[in-house]
């Protein structure tokens, strides 16, 4: 379903994605985990083309993400792409002068056409799943970081993406309001929702992917079921990443 090959990513002379291969089965559930500069953000943000690969292949359902085209031609179909991708990043990145309802409504009406009416109902429906009804009128700055998040995600899903992609989306929360977050993305789990999660969080990852895999300096160095990768891992350098992490 994401089909990622042989991805190559350098800037400049710093090769930060060293050629990654990587597949992703329709609801599947898959954790990425590394230190610092591993090339984890890189490698998320490659999949929506927002930063081009440098060599390799990104597949989403049948269709090369990542292809050349002449310019006009390229916008239309990247456009396309990326509506069928849901991205959630560390910083909330809502829209500061629109309220809840206001940034949730806004792609659906702009992208998809939808009417006033219509993407109203999407938002209340949306921002009612992720807990958020009641403060749908709200503007971001008077949301916790947790309810910002949420509601990052809602607008995310109004446009019903077919992959999700999380960005250490609760790295940048009190950790009291990391569960109300983990617990949507759980929820999402549950619908069997595909999913690529970067995270710090190794308990949260345990429960919730198929599959975790660990980088280092642009390499997957192991990947696997978590209760194989966390609590027996065949790496020395897994070893020694999760024995700073655990
Ligand atoms: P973190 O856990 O800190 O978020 P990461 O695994 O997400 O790290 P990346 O953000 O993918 O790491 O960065 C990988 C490497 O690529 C880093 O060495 C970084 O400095 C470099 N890098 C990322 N973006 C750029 C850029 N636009 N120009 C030059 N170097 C970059
Ligand atoms: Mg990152």
């Amino acid at each position: 379903f994401v089909d990622i090959r042989h991805a190559q990513k350098s800037f400049g002379s710093l090769e930060v994605l060293k050629d990654i291969s990587l597949t992703v089965e329709r609801g599947q559930i898959v954790g990425i985990i590394g230190s610092s500069g591993s090339g984890k953000s890189t490698l998320l943000r490659a999949i929506n083309d927002l930063d081009p690969l440098t060599g390799g292949e990104v597949w989403l359902d049948g269709v090369q993400v990542n292809k050349t085209l002449p310019h006009r031609q390229y916008e239309k179909h990247i456009n396309a792409m990326r509506q069928q991708v849901g991205m959630v990043f560390q910083h909330f990145n809502l829209f500061p002068h629109m309220t809840a309802r206001q940034n949730v409504t806004m792609a659906p009406m702009m992208l998809k056409g939808l009417s006033q009416e219509a993407a109203d109902k999407l938002a209340e429906e949306q921002l009612d799943k992720v807990g958020m009804l009641e403060r749908i009128d709200y503007y971001p700055s008077q949301l916790s970081g947790g309810q910002k998040q949420r509601v990052a995600i809602a607008r995310a899903l109004a446009m019903e993406p077919k992959l999700m992609l999380f960005d250490e989306a609760t790295s940048a929360l009190d950790p009291e309001l990391v569960e109300e977050v983990n617990m949507v993305m759980k929820k999402l789990a549950e619908e069997h929702m595909t999913m690529i999660i970067v995270t710090h969080e190794m308990d949260f990852a345990a429960s919730v992917c198929d599959r975790v895999l660990f980088m280092d300096k642009g390499v997957v160095v192991e990947e696997g079921p978590p209760e194989v990768l966390f609590r027996n891992p065949s790496k020395d350098r897994t070893r020694e990443f999760l024995r700073k992490h655990l």
